[in-house]
């Protein structure tokens, strides 16, 4: 830690003697003295001290020859102004090119700058911040150089470069730094000398009603690479992508039903995730009169959100609601229904992993909880049933049992065979 400010310009002095540096290489080593001032100010500064004081030493010397070694040696790792003193008093002095930098870091600061501009003009954004990759050829020497000056007030070049990079992009294009929660990101390669902008996603959310069946929730896709279902939630989402000028979307929803289960009522929430969005903040009735013309899926947009809706609505274990159309061989009879309502309402089911996807997933045992049944004939063979579960209930199988792996089912109850016609969600509650 430097004591004095003779204690900082007698370090300046032994690195100049050691290095060449320019004005922003020798300041960024005093850095974390004179708040406000910028690197070059700093070195400039101690130079025109150093050139002081070798003017008073030569003033004060007998002969020149006393200062002349050490005069040329500064003036030529140091440059203007010592090379005044040196030119004055003994004449041309050929200067060495900064051994961080090789005189580029003003230049490189500006061409950064015109490269960060013009990528994030592309972009319509409210915030930004710069990003300067680690381990850059020019980050990496200058560990070397600095390290064994024995001097603990420096900062590096990335954050130079950074902080100077983001004045100056900030005053060009009339937009603050957020250091939180840009919306975007630029990121300098120095050893490529490129600049690659990330974009915070956006995020919409809404809800989903699902008006027909053989429509999956994603695209779903057969192993030679063509989709099972001609219609997704995904694709109707992907409708957004254009509006934004985005690169893709993805989209985040409360749970799945199956692809053959319409979804009703309210809808299903969901979150839209933009990505790379050229277009921030777009009208969201414009968003959903481009949505509206799908007539099999439709996707109501409410609002902008942002991820931890996500989060929140994954998590989301809502009851509910589902309409099961049933068949069976055998007639029912109203004793038939009146059985189901009474032994399933509120009713405990221990459920394996249904068979249909025990390829995908592990078999294990839960127990999920119906809240309520009720229901009618429809005719002989055909029964409506309503019932209100708890999420995570596999309804198919509470209906079939499942060859006995759901317990207590439908079928069990009643002691045949019990199919399930059509299912629908017939609500996913709103809060
Ligand atoms: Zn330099």
């Amino acid at each position: 830690m430097s004591r004095n400010i003779d204690d900082i310009l007698n370090k300046a002095f032994e690195v100049l003697k050691k290095y060449p540096l320019c004005d922003r290489c020798l300041g960024r080593l005093f850095a974390k003295y004179g708040l406000g001032l910028s690197n070059a100010e700093r070195g400039r500064a101690l130079k025109t001290l150093i050139a002081m004081e070798i003017h008073r030493k030569a003033l004060n010397s007998r002969s020149l020859d006393e200062v002349k070694e050490e005069l040329l040696t500064i003036a030529s790792n140091s440059g203007e102004p010592v090379t005044t003193i040196a030119r004055n008093l003994i004449g041309e002095v050929k200067v060495n090119k900064c051994v961080v930098c090789e005189d580029s870091l003003n230049h490189l600061i500006g061409e950064l700058t015109v490269k960060v501009v013009e990528a994030l003009k592309e972009y319509s954004i409210t915030s930004f911040l710069i990003g300067v990759e680690k381990n850059s050829n020019i980050e990496l020497k200058e560990k070397h150089v600095f390290e064994g000056l024995g001097i603990d007030t420096w900062e590096s070049i990335r954050r130079e470069i950074r902080r100077e990079v983001g004045k100056r992009v900030q005053g060009l294009l009339n937009i603050p730094p957020d250091f939180k929660k840009p919306d975007a990101v630029a990121i300098i390669n120095l050893d490529k000398n490129s600049v690659k902008v990330v974009v915070k996603p956006v995020y919409i959310y809404g809800r989903y009603l699902k008006l027909g069946r053989n429509i999956s929730q994603r695209w779903w896709f057969t192993r030679e690479g063509t989709k099972r279902y001609p219609l997704s939630i995904e694709g109707v989402a992907e409708k957004v992508r254009t509006l934004f000028k985005a690169d893709g979307i993805n989209i985040h929803a409360a749970g799945r039903e199956d692809v053959d289960v319409r979804m009703m009522g309210n809808g299903r929430p969901i979150v839209i995730e933009v990505l790379n969005p050229k277009i921030r903040g777009v009208n969201l009735n414009i968003v959903n009169e481009t949505l509206k013309e799908e007539p099999w899926v439709s996707i109501k947009i409410e609002g902008y959100a942002d991820l931890s809706l996500v989060r929140e609505i994954k998590q989301s274990k809502k009851p509910k609601t589902y309409r099961a159309i049933i068949y069976s061989d055998k007639p029912f009879t109203n004793e038939d229904l009146l059985r189901i309502f009474t032994a399933l309402n509120n009713c405990e089911i221990r459920q394996r992993t249904p068979k249909r996807i025990l390829k995908r997933k592990k078999d294990v045992l839960r127990t999920r909880k119906v809240y309520s049944v009720n229901g009618k004939l429809l005719n002989d063979h055909v029964a409506e049933l309503i019932l209100k579960c708890e999420s995570g209930l596999y309804v198919k199988e509470l209906i079939t049992g499942d060859e006995g792996r759901t317990t207590p089912s439908v079928a069990s109850l009643l002691g045949r065979e019990v199919s399930v016609l059509f299912l629908d969600v017939l609500d996913y509650p709103l809060t």
